[in-house]
């Protein structure tokens, strides 16, 4: 009984023994488990606190793909907010190709099929649709079963490093690229100026073998002088970190080739030199240099000719032309009278058409300087109207003018070329009209305080001119109708030259014409305002002093002993006959000699000096002439058949007193021996 009582005993205590146990195993389990969750709250709140400010995430993801937990700081770095709920891999990739492996790696993650888990590269879109490059680090968290339950991931955003890495390959691949289209051998060249490196696209073009240059001075490669050259280009390349271009070659004969070199400073221990071929346009450049000389030879030789032919062609114009209006003015029969007449209008035909061309030409070659004069507008439009009045009576038509009261009564600008101008418009209009009328027209279209802007029209009531033809009218040797020529004469150049004239007088020209009934022409001018007209300018003006007397017989009032010089007999002749007229009996020389031998003989006031002369010529003459004492010292006109602005500067310059071209006209002469008389007299005064 008592070890019945004792077992049951020990039973019990063993027993309590035992539950007290269990109790404090559960209890210590309990307050573990406790301990177990606040650590993991802590920990999981460090480390929401770590990603917070980080540009680093942690999420997790499932089996399925579905990532169920993100770190709160990815609202921040990506906009996904905790209430977008789960979201699967396959909805945040990009098409990028690095994502390609990304599902296989999970599987195999998740399969345990791995040996060690390596960080990779996943490129994701944002929630507002940007790309981010993450790198991500992950650890799979494996249950008590030994299957991966989830996969703990921390990623890395690298957008900003790589698109700063994509840019630069970018670059990168854009230079290489950029390099490989330059056809031209390049040279890499090192601070102590050795050929380090090269790229070309045909070794063939190499001048040296690589082996010959690579790893060598520039010195020691290329012969002198040329080696130091190109290391002073290199040198100031490394110095001033500008570009350097040399030109050089290599070779001789057939085989001579030439080059450009372009240094370029790549960094402080690199230079690129680039070696473009540039043979082919040195040769072109070397032919058209050839050609240009040749071309401007012959452009020279052109313009000698024209002027050699000038000379030859006026000269014996001259005499023409003055006999016949000197014949003219003798008693003819009617018939004679017309026969004269024809003579008269050929001439004067040949004369405008030499010319024209010596002025286009002369235009052409830049030549024709402007002139500026200052004259009476209304003599000049008389003038022009006076040369073909002959010739629309003779066709019946009436010809006018018609000057607005806006228009100034003085103006300054080039004189003989408007006239020019004029003539030309008034020509055509005569010769492309059979009956009705000619107007030429004047206003004043703007005037400022120094200037005027005239527009002239000439009118007529004649052929007219098809639409479709106004706008080949003004290049040179363009007629209407290649008829035309035939019918009506003419080169075709009038209205070419009009068109440069008008443009040199800062104008324009412009046609408006109805086939049938007429045709205007108008064109613009910009002049100066006369102002104030000085002495000495009414002196050098003819048109400023007006008409004075236009009487032929002269020498009464102004008395001259002149001494004639000129070789050729029939313009001697011609020139005495006009002398004559006006009542003056002058000497005559033959040569320079005989003009020296007779002013030293006798006095006399003016001599009329043909410039090209036998045994000594003008020039010689008036050298001599302006070494005599004053007294014995005569005024000198200058005679010659060069009508060029440097002949006439250049007698000037001599010291001649005017200048006149052959064929000498009566009036101009009259005109010259009145002013010589006029200076004469000051100088006394
Ligand atoms: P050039 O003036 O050289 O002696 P041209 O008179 O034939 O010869 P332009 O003055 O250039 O040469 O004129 C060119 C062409 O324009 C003329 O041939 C003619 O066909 C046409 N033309 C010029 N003016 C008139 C006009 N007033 N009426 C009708 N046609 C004209
Ligand atoms: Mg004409």
């Amino acid at each position: 009984m008592i070890f019945a009582l004792i077992l049951s005993g020990a039973v019990i205590i063993v027993l309590a023994i035992l539950l007290f146990r269990q109790i404090r195993e559960k209890k210590k389990m309990m307050i573990e488990r406790n301990l177990n969750q606040r650590q993991k709250a802590a920990l999981k709140q460090s480390l929401e606190m770590l990603m917070e400010h980080s540009s680093d995430f942690y999420f997790r993801y499932n089996r399925q793909g579905y990532v169920n937990y993100a770190s709160s700081n990815v609202e921040r770095l990506l906009g996904y907010a905790k209430s977008d709920g789960d979201v699967h891999f396959k909805d945040l990739i990009t098409d990028n190709p690095i994502n390609q492996t990304v599902f296989r790696h999970i599987d195999d993650l998740f399969k345990l099929n791995f040996d060690i888990i390596k960080p990779y590269f996943l490129e994701i879109y944002d929630n507002y649709g940007d790309r981010h490059m993450l790198e991500i680090f992950e650890t799979p968290h494996i249950d008590d079963h030994g299957n991966v339950s989830y996969v703990n991931a921390i990623a890395r955003d690298l957008t900003g490093m790589y698109k700063a890495e994509m840019e630069l390959k970018e670059s990168e691949r854009q230079q290489s690229l950029i390099l490989d289209a330059i056809p031209d051998p390049m040279f890499m060249i090192d601070r102590e100026l050795r050929y380090m490196d090269y790229k070309i696209g045909n070794e063939e073009d190499l001048w040296y073998r690589p082996s010959e240059f690579l790893g060598k001075r520039i010195r020691d490669v290329i012969p002198s002088p040329l080696n130091y050259a190109f290391e002073e280009a290199c040198q100031k390349a490394f110095d001033s970190g500008k570009l350097q271009t040399l030109e050089y070659d290599f070779g001789e004969g057939e085989s001579q080739r030439f080059f450009e070199g372009r240094v370029i400073k790549l960094n402080e221990s690199r230079l690129l030199v680039i070696s473009r071929d540039i043979s082919s346009s040195k040769r072109l450049e070397k032919e058209l240099r050839k050609a240009k000389e040749a071309a401007e030879s012959a452009a020279q030789a052109k313009s000698n000719f024209l002027a050699t032919m000038s000379h030859e062609i006026r000269t014996p114009m001259n005499g023409v032309v003055g006999m016949i209006s000197l014949l003219s003015e003798t008693e003819m029969s009617e018939e004679q009278k017309e026969y004269v007449e024809t003579i008269q209008a050929s001439s004067d035909t040949l004369l405008r058409i030499i010319n024209d061309i010596l002025d286009y030409s002369r235009i052409e070659s830049g030549k024709l300087a402007f002139e500026e004069n200052l004259f009476y507008l209304k003599k000049v439009i008389d003038d022009s109207i006076g040369l073909v009045r002959f010739e629309a009576r003779k066709k019946g038509i009436i010809i006018n003018s018609m000057v607005d009261e806006s228009v100034p009564n003085f103006i300054r600008t080039d004189r003989g070329r408007l006239r020019q101008i004029l003539l030309n418009l008034l020509s055509n209009a005569v010769k492309f009209t059979e009956h009705g009328s000619i107007i030429l027209s004047v206003q004043a279209l703007e005037t400022t305080e120094r200037h005027v802007e005239l527009l002239f029209k000439v009118k007529d009531t004649g052929i007219g001119i098809p639409q479709n033809k106004l706008n080949n009218l003004f290049k040179e040797f363009t007629q209407v109708d290649s008829s035309h020529s035939r019918k009506f004469g003419g080169t075709g150049l009038g209205l070419a030259i009009v068109k440069r004239l008008v443009k040199m007088l800062h104008g324009k020209v412009t046609v408006e014409s109805e086939v049938g009934v007429g045709t205007t022409f108008s064109f613009s001018i910009r002049a100066k305002l006369a102002g104030k007209v000085s002495a000495k300018e009414q002196m050098e003006n003819p048109d400023v002093k007006m008409v004075e007397s236009t009487e032929e017989y002269i020498a009464e009032d102004y008395p001259l002993q002149i001494l004639l010089a000129e070789d050729n007999a029939i313009n001697r002749k011609l020139s005495m006959l006009f002398m004559e007229r006006m009542g003056y009996i002058p000497d005559v020389a033959t040569d320079g000699l005989e003009v020296i031998k007779k002013v030293k003989e006798k006095k006399y006031d003016l001599i009329l000096l043909d410039i090209a002369m036998p045994k000594m010529d003008g020039y010689q003459v008036v050298e001599i002439i302006n070494n005599l004492d004053e007294e014995q010292r005569p005024l000198i006109i200058g005679v010659s058949a060069n009508a060029f602005k440097g002949d006439i500067e250049r007698a000037l310059a001599a010291g001649m007193t005017a200048y006149l071209v052959k064929p000498i006209k009566f009036n101009d002469l009259r005109e010259k021996l009145i002013e010589g008389y006029k200076v004469i007299q000051e100088a006394k005064a």
